[in-house]
């Protein structure tokens, strides 16, 4: 070995590895290392760093650096002395597992190779080593299937057709039926298939063999799957980059009764419930437990099964948290009574789970709060916002498997990921069925909104993958008969065929016929905690955009401090109000308009106390009214069509109506009563004052029409044009104040001006709202207080906000407006048109309205609120655009001093959260 080659080592043994480095190991090599290190009875082995991976990709002729291989061989020496066996020696073998693990987990994604180091001239001595015949010969033929097809690449199908058909000869239904012979007789059919599927014989050379493997392993960090996965999840090579390979000592869970496999959380990744969960199979090899070929038992029957090994098992979930503090999910197997650990990680949960483990683990004192607050995605509690099966549905389950993932899902019924693809790229909702599910599916998930599998346990690959997606699964419900070739399956004496409708309930495993209706979601007591912890670190508050009762009312539920944005133009569109809008509009003058407006009023007046009341004492931002006023109005189009119509009915009417004369003249009785309106006397009259009413509406509709409605008689500019709008609404605003001071609440209300672009406008509308304030603090005799503010949503007023913040006491940028001048970007041409190719093509990131642009909005934001700040150090500032709900958004605006945000109702929850962990990690913000 030469210095150099020592200098830069690619090897390293489970004793020396650093397992905190799991982009260099592996995260299932580090954690190797790390559980061998601190004294957890892990089988002694080594790992190939994702480096060597990396270089040996790297090469052209894809052959191993034979400094690896030198490295390897030395490894192996260390582990024959270690362990007292001789890796190839048929009298005392030393069996090794090849397995694969990059940075990230990435469950199942690519193949482990197991009892590698058998051969013809080894498999005596493993059966005199053993003296167990039938699990020698069955160690062969797996190792012979996994090597052929991870190293070899022949199909499963391959050995599984032979397999199955002397199964079906002797006729035998289960593995464990299967004797000695049987397995000498496929291991023998194995190698002829492998002969003939590469035209060369099994590799007999043991070196020759984990050469091969390792090069297969690292070959499958550029296999479809992988990078399909990656793909899906978004991880980038900075986050993993190559896989490292884990060579191990085998151990056996399936040499006796006295041997088992498992795997297991150390707490309920479905539910967060602090107790130990998982599945174990006495007399198996770990795959048995993950494949779902048979159904497991639940960890609690370890107990009296194996009492001593339950005990051994409780003390491994134990240490494994303590020392991780993060729920942890692993794998052992017992051989001989003797308990092994294979592999641990971070534990993958649901957002329940999550919440919760958080929760209690910050409570135990196993992390701090701020930790607990970190370890959540705020996204990820989108998940619980979601509805539930009607608890009072009568509806009777047709069948029951396993909660795998809680949630409920209604859809169709699809057989294979391929087809579910299909389906759910025309608009369909579905639920994948399968007997069990493989990482070849993982497209299947991504397209249903549930999965539903008739065989395997809670740590089925099913089960593992949908909890991780946050879709709901149920599995091992083995009343179902799945018949995935002709796309039926059958449950009792019901077929169910695919595009049937049913509905899975993850929470208690339940399947429904057809669709079941659902309620909205319950806020858990954990979470409540949670989100008052992060408002407790947090420095922005969190608003909520809200225009009606039931918006506030929910966003209320979920913890908003007050409503930042309220939109008037929303309650001018109720049905009961429309006609009197129109009135307005169509006013010949100021005094019809005002008119008009004066009925307005109370109805405008008991909507905000509406909101006023429901969030007393917090604040309600009430912006007056922003778009163009011929949004009210039908378009041009529609207005010509109903005109068309209603002539159409004049001629008509008066066609019955001559019909009637001519009656009495063909002396004929005609029955007038039972006309309808606009034939009955009168009716032309009726008919003609609808025309003119419409005509009136076409011609203001061509009055008002602009060529650029977006930039064009809106926000400040039609309160300036028509004072009375503005004063009508401020009158309701102040009047509905004092109404609900007079009636015992506190409130807060907050006037804002939208589109402002210079002070004059808004010292124009200030004066209108002064005005108003006076009257109406002498009419009621009383005081009544309120805060006057601006919208921040064009360039100009980010570069006038020093003026801007003399008048205003508050600023809220409107992000959506502010984007679209900022980029001169009109959002819906955007988004139909050129966006999606721009972000494709890395022309932009991210789509700005959706995430806000923090290098140009965000510079624009900056200066504004620095501006601001200057001539009014109390000026509050606040975001009331669509961003206002992203975590990324969110980090940016607290790091820029926002004092609030505000965002829909749905989003509060997450922005509460997201608020904390910006605060949290602010020193680490690099603006990039
Ligand atoms: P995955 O990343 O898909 O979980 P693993 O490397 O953990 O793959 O291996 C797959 C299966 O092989 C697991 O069930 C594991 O328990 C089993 N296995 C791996 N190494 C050994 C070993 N040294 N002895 C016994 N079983 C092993
Ligand atoms: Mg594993
Ligand atoms: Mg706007």
């Amino acid at each position: 070995m030469t210095a150099q080659a020592k200098a830069t080592p690619h090897v390293y043994s489970f004793k020396d590895g650093n397992g905190k480095n799991k982009k260099l190991l592996g995260g299932k090599g580090a954690n190797l290392c790390e559980m061998t290190q601190i004294g957890i009875n892990v089988p002694p082995g080594f790992v190939i760093t994702t480096e060597a991976c990396l270089d040996y990709l790297d090469t052209k002729n894809q052959d191993l650096p034979l400094e690896l291989m030198n490295h390897v061989r030395e490894q192996i020496s260390r582990l024959e002395r270690d362990t007292n066996k001789g890796f190839g020696d048929a009298d005392n073998m030393l069996l090794l597992s090849v397995r694969s693990g990059s940075a990230l987990s990435m469950p199942g994604m690519m193949d482990t190779i197991l009892n590698l180091g058998l051969n013809s001239a080894t498999l005596p001595g493993l059966i005199k080593q053993t003296g167990n015949e039938r699990f020698a010969w069955d160690a062969y033929r797996r190792f012979i299937q996994l090597f052929g097809k991870v190293a070899l690449g022949i199909s499963d199908e391959k050995f599984d057709r032979p397999f199955d058909a002397i199964k079906k000869r002797e006729g035998i239904t289960i593995d464990t039926d299967l004797s000695a012979d049987h397995f000498r007789e496929i291991s023998d059919v194995f190698l002829d298939v492998v002969h003939d599927e590469t035209g060369k014989p099994f590799p007999e050379d043991v070196y020759e063999q984990l050469q091969l493997s390792i090069k297969a392993v690292f070959s499958s960090w550029l296999g479809k799957r992988a990078i399909d996965y990656r793909r899906e999840f978004k991880i980038t090579a900075d986050m993993a980059n190559g896989t490292a390979v884990n060579i191990q000592t085998m151990v056996f869970g399936n040499m006796g009764n006295d041997c088992a496999t498992g795997v297991g959380f150390t707490r309920n990744p479905g539910t967060g419930e602090n107790v130990m969960f998982g599945e174990f199979l006495i007399n198996a090899q770990g795959e048995d437990v993950v494949a779902g070929i048979r159904t497991p038992k639940p960890v609690h029957e370890l107990a009296s099964d194996m009492p001593q090994m339950h005990v051994e098992l409780l003390a491994l979930s134990d240490r494994l948290e303590k020392h991780y503090r993060e729920v942890q999910d692993y794998e052992y197997t017992i051989e001989n009574s003797v308990f092994y650990c294979l592999q641990t990680r971070d534990g993958k949960m649901n957002a329940t789970a999550r919440v919760r483990t958080s929760l209690e683990m910050a409570n135990e004192g196993l992390i701090t709060r701020d930790e607990a607050l970190l370890r959540i995605n705020p996204e990820e509690l989108d998940q619980l916002l979601h509805p539930r099966l009607d608890p009072e549905s009568k509806q009777m389950p047709i069948a029951h498997g396993l909660p795998a993932s809680p949630g409920a899902a209604s859809g169709k019924i699809v057989f294979d990921a391929d087809r579910a693809e299909l389906a759910r790229d025309e608009g369909e909702k579905i639920i994948l069925v399968r007997e069990e599910t493989k990482p070849e599916d993982i497209h299947g998930f991504f397209a249903a909104e549930g999965v539903l599998t008739s065989r395997g346990g809670k740590t089925s690959h099913a089960a593992v993958v949908a909890r991780s997606m946050g879709k709901p699964c149920i599995a091992g419900a083995e009343g179902i008969d799945v018949d995935v070739e002709h796309h039926i399956a059958r449950v009792g004496d019901v077929t169910l065929h695919e595009g049937d409708v049913i509905t899975i309930d993850g929470a208690n495993g339940n399947v429904y016929l057809g669709e079941i209706d659902m309620v909205p979601p319950k806020f858990s007591n954990e979470l409540r905690t949670l989100l008052n912890w992060s408002d407790e670190i947090a420095d922005l508050r969190i608003m909520c955009n809200a225009d009606t009762l039931e918006a506030a009312t929910q966003a209320s539920d979920y913890g908003a401090m007050g409503i930042g944005l309220c939109r008037t133009e929303r309650m001018f569109n109720a049905q009961d109000r429309l006609p009197l809008v129109i009135d307005m509009i169509l006013a010949k003058d100021r005094a019809e308009r005002k008119e008009a407006l004066d009925r307005l009023r109370p109805i405008q007046r008991g909507d905000f106390k509406d909101l006023f009341k429901i969030m007393s004492p917090r604040p309600v931002t009430i912006r007056l009214l922003d778009p163009p006023i011929h949004e009210f109005l039908p378009s041009e189009k529609q207005l010509e069509q109903e005109i068309e119509h209603l002539r159409c009915l004049r001629d008509t009417v008066s066609g019955v109506n001559d019909l009637m004369n001519t009656m009495q003249l063909l002396k004929r009785h005609a029955d007038t009563k039972a006309m309808p309106k606009p034939f009955a006397p009168g009716g032309r009259e009726l008919v003609e004052s609808a025309i003119a009413k419409k005509q009136q509406m076409l011609l203001k509709v061509r009055e008002l029409f602009e060529v650029n409605p977006m930039l064009g008689h809106r926000g400040v500019r039609l309160g300036i044009t028509y004072p009375e709008i503005y004063e009508m609404q401020v009158r309701a605003i102040l009047e509905a104040a004092v109404e609900c001071n007079r009636e015992g609440f506190d409130v807060c209300p907050e006037i804002m001006v939208p589109q402002v672009c210079t002070g004059q406008e808004l010292l124009w509308v200030r004066k209108i709202v002064d005005e108003v304030h006076a009257d109406i603090e002498a009419e009621y005799n009383t005081h009544v207080t309120f805060k006057f503010g601006s919208m921040i949503e064009v360039v100009r007023a980010c570069m006038r906000a020093g003026r801007l913040a003399e008048i205003a006491e508050f600023f809220s940028f409107g992000t959506n407006d502010l984007t679209q001048s900022t980029f001169s970007f009109s959002r819906e041409d955007a988004e139909n048109k050129f966006l999606p190719l721009y972000e494709k093509n890395h022309i932009l990131q991210d789509n700005p309205f959706e995430t806000l642009d923090v290098k140009g909005v965000g510079r624009l934001m900056e200066t504004a609120i620095d501006w601001g700040r200057k001539t009014n150090p109390d000026l509050k500032v606040g975001i009331c655009g669509e961003q206002g709900g992203h975590p990324a958004s969110i980090r940016f605006c607290n790091h820029i001093g926002l004092t609030y945000v505000s965002c829909s109702a749905p989003r509060v929850p997450i922005a509460r959260l997201a608020a904390a962990q910006a605060k949290l990690t602010e020193d680490d913000y690099v603006l990039e």
